[in-house]
């Protein structure tokens, strides 16, 4: 069924708790964790507990989760003092794009300069 954990997902599995992760956030929702692999002195990666592949999948079927991921974001964002400055918030859509993790996530970046274009 849509949204169902994917026994193979690794952010399923953080969700279940089997795999291990520095969890700064939980809603009823949404899992927000410290991405392994830091770009900026702040990166924190935003899920869903539902599995969707990528962020418009998630939008199309449940939009209300996809809104609470936006408003998780806004959150992390102002708890970690990166709100004043500026912050960036990421779906790496297809692999193209750098998209590694096919559960849709969010990422939250911030701390340093960040240059547009991106690359
Ligand atoms: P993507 O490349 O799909 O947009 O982002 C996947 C992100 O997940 C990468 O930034 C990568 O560093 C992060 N990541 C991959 N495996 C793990 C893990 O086991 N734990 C955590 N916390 N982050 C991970
Ligand atoms: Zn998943």
């Amino acid at each position: 069924m849509a949204g169902e954990p994917q026994a193979d997902c690794l952010f399923c599995k953080i969700v279940a708790g089997t795999v291990p992760a520095t969890v700064v956030r939980e809603t009823e929702t949404t899992v927000a964790f410290r991405d392994i692999n830091p770009q900026a002195p702040t990166h924190v990666l935003v899920i869903p507990k539902v599995h969707y592949p990528t962020a418009v999948a998630l939008a199309e079927a449940e939009p209300a989760i996809a809104a609470d991921i936006l408003r998780e974001a806004a959150q992390i964002a102002a708890d970690e003092k990166i709100d004043d400055h500026g912050y960036r918030v990421v779906f790496n859509t297809g692999t193209g794009a750098g998209q590694t993790v096919f559960h849709v996530h969010a990422h939250v970046l911030g701390g340093r300069g960040l240059q547009w274009p991106p690359g």
